[in-house]
């Protein structure tokens, strides 16, 4: 497996806790987050319980670099300790906590350690407090230098134009240990504050939670509906699940997520009634002061959503992805017609047939069927069509990265108008929408993904300069690059170094080469002619003919499978999937081209564009078929005589 790319040195601070275990769960799951110490603290549940807790979510999440797991305050600062177990349940899992006494031998000095990474890490680590400020502010009082050195604390605290939650007055965790939470306010740390204000704004709803977990839910997602279960449908009932410290651990992840103010704000110690108040200086005309904090007052929900279903819940969230897609999503709007109509003509056909299409889309839930786990960078209007997308994209378990719509009005969900031959054959007109808007910045949410033995896949149905950017970052950290140029369009010198393996059909070939290809042979020619111009390897596909590919040194041959084509719509993109999958498990070009011509041949015995072709249908095939092994295929610049036909 290749090296996971480290992301940033992490500390989280936590009083596990449901939604805390929600949290944990997403920092440990985050390529953004390197965590290196979750360090307890008595809170929602007393030390020992919240130590427990901690250790059993990394033992549910066992992530490759197990975090150091330390003990820290037992109790507030001034105060006796009250906890939340009427909320959280007795054993702060909802009940779901395993039985026993949880584990030994865990430090108790997870103050010190803190310090130290702060020390060590400085302007580079994230420090993320989930519970009473307690510890954090034992950290600054041991070393307040070292503290206010640090990257950044997100905190998940106080209610600044909102109410309490546990008095009229305090959010709870600082009202648990209000004397700390004004220290670290105060103490001019680089703080970003995540109140009730914008954790109230969210709610994982029950209907969406079963959604992303499926009926049958497994693994971590069956962890998450256990421990939401009794919050969700015991006593409170309360409608949809609160993500309070998992929108702090999403804002760490990405501070896109939150609109944001500067504010002074301190917290109430010393009255009875008010105590945990945290008071905002909201007055006009006020200076700003070195002490002030960064608070979140707006959520941009759907991506704080997207992030922890595709990351906490659902298939996809099993493995990190060996694929990932950059490209378009469209609503295909087919009609089945008699024949094709010529310029001028029109041609009544049966009713209109809505799916689910887009080269990108269709790319990605290839590989997905094809057994690897699968990333898909996309944008998506904010519209219906763009909602069924997403919903789509989760039960078919392939991990949407769909940016939000940023300022102003988002694009609609791109469509594609689809006609359809008797024989199988298509003509398509696309609106792009959203996709023309997928940016080269957009392709930023990659980091971490990609990595040797990983296989990034793209086509041109997003902007050329996202392709590029895309492909850029793909290769920088070590990726296999696939780049499959359709629709056909002329292509900048710069992308051909950056890509390795092409995959054109003939028209594209045709049009990047100004060669004919309407045989094998012509195909060879255009493959060794773009090896050419840069590309390391070209494979062009050749519908019923199968799939002539070279790397300028071989060129061969993989005929195609005879099978009853009924809807070629899509035949190239089930190729590409199943490519850059098997290549991503590990098999060479050649039985990856191969099991690509199989899958593809499969795909079109049956309509729609996003036909999933099972493992198993492949390998029968393969078995069967023809088109199982390559031949030479000679060119006629050579001389010789063409392919199998
Ligand atoms: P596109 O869908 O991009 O036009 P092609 O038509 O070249 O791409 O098809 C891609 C691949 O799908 C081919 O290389 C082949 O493996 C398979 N394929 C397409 N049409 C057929 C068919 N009629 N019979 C068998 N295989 C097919």
């Amino acid at each position: 497996m290749p090296a996971r790319p480290r992301g940033r040195p992490t500390i989280i601070d936590t009083d596990p806790g449901v939604d805390d275990a929600l949290a944990l769960m997403l920092a440990l799951r985050a390529p953004e987050l390197d965590v290196r110490l979750v360090s307890t603290v008595a809170g929602n549940v007393p030390l020992a319980r919240a130590t427990a807790n901690a250790a059993t979510v990394l033992d549910w999440i066992d992530p490759p670099a197990r975090p150091l797991l330390a003990r820290g305050h037992a109790r507030p600062l001034r105060r006796r300790l009250r906890t939340a177990t009427a909320v959280h349940g007795d054993d702060g899992l909802g009940g779901a906590a395993p039985l026993g006494r949880g584990p030994r031998g865990v430090p108790g000095d997870a103050v010190a350690r803190i310090v130290a990474l702060a020390r060590q890490h400085a302007g580079d680590l994230l420090v993320v407090a989930l519970g009473p400020l307690t510890n954090i502010a034992a950290a600054i009082e041991a070393d307040r230098r070292a503290m206010r050195g640090i990257g950044r604390l997100v905190v998940m605290g106080g209610a600044i134009r909102a109410p309490g939650n546990v008095t009229a007055a305090a959010e709870f965790n600082f009202w648990v240990d209000p004397e700390a939470a004004d220290r670290v306010l105060t103490a001019g740390l680089p703080t970003t504050l995540v109140p009730l204000d914008a954790t109230h704004q969210i709610r994982l709803p029950r209907a969406r939670l079963r959604d992303a977990a499926g009926r049958r839910p497994s693994g971590l997602a069956a962890r998450v509906v256990a421990i939401t279960r009794s919050l969700l449908d015991g006593r409170f009932r309360v409608d949809g699940m609160p993500l309070h410290d998992p929108l702090a651990v999403a804002v760490a992840i990405d501070p896109s997520l939150v609109s944001t103010e500067r504010l002074a704000v301190r917290v109430e110690t010393a009255s009875t009634l008010c105590a945990g108040l945290s008071l905002a200086d909201l007055r006009t005309g006020r200076t700003a002061a070195p002490t002030d904090v960064t608070v979140a007052t707006g959520v941009d929900g759907e991506r704080v959503l997207e992030l922890l279903e595709s990351r906490v819940l659902g298939r996809c969230a099993r493995r990190a992805p060996t694929v990932v897609v950059v490209g378009s999503a469209n609503t295909d709007l087919a009609v089945r017609v008699p024949h094709l109509p010529v310029p001028g003509e029109t041609v009544h056909g049966a009713s209109l047939e809505t799916g689910f299409g887009g080269k990108g889309a269709n790319q990605a839930l290839a590989a997905s069927a094809a057994g690897a786990p699968t990333a898909f960078l996309a944008r998506l209007g904010s519209d219906e069509r763009g909602d069924a997308y997403r919903a789509h994209l989760g039960r078919s378990g392939v991990e949407a990265i769909t940016p939000g719509p940023g300022r102003g009005r988002a694009p609609p969900t791109g469509a594609a108008l689809i006609v359809v031959g008797p024989d199988g054959a298509n003509q398509i007109a696309v609106a792009p929408g959203a996709n023309a808007a997928l940016s080269p910045r957009d392709c930023r949410l990659l980091t971490g993904r990609l990595g040797p033995g990983r296989v990034l896949v793209t086509q041109l149905e997003v902007p050329l300069p996202t392709v590029e950017a895309a492909l850029r970052l793909a290769r920088a950290a070590g990726a296999t690059t696939i780049l499959n140029p359709a629709p056909a369009a002329p292509l900048p010198a710069a992308i051909a170094p950056l890509v390795d393996i092409l995959v054109p059909n003939e028209v594209e070939a045709a049009a990047l080469t100004g060669l004919g290809v309407a045989d094998p042979r012509e195909a060879a020619a255009a493959a060794e002619a773009l090896v050419g111009r840069g590309f390391r390897q070209v494979a062009v596909t050749l519908g019923a003919r199968g799939v002539v590919w070279s790397d300028g040194v071989r060129t061969r041959r993989i005929p195609g499978h005879a099978v009853a084509a009924v809807d070629t719509t899509g035949a190239g993109d089930t190729f590409v999937g199943e490519l850059a999958a098997a290549l991503a498990a590990g098999l060479a070009l050649a039985q990856a081209l191969a099991r690509a011509n199989a899958a593809a041949a499969l795909a079109v015995t049956r309509p729609g564009a996003q036909v999933r072709v099972g493992r198993a249908a492949v390998d029968r095939l393969l078995a069967a078929g023809p088109g199982n092994r390559p031949t030479r295929a000679r060119t006629r610049r050579h001389g010789a005589q063409g392919g199998d036909d």
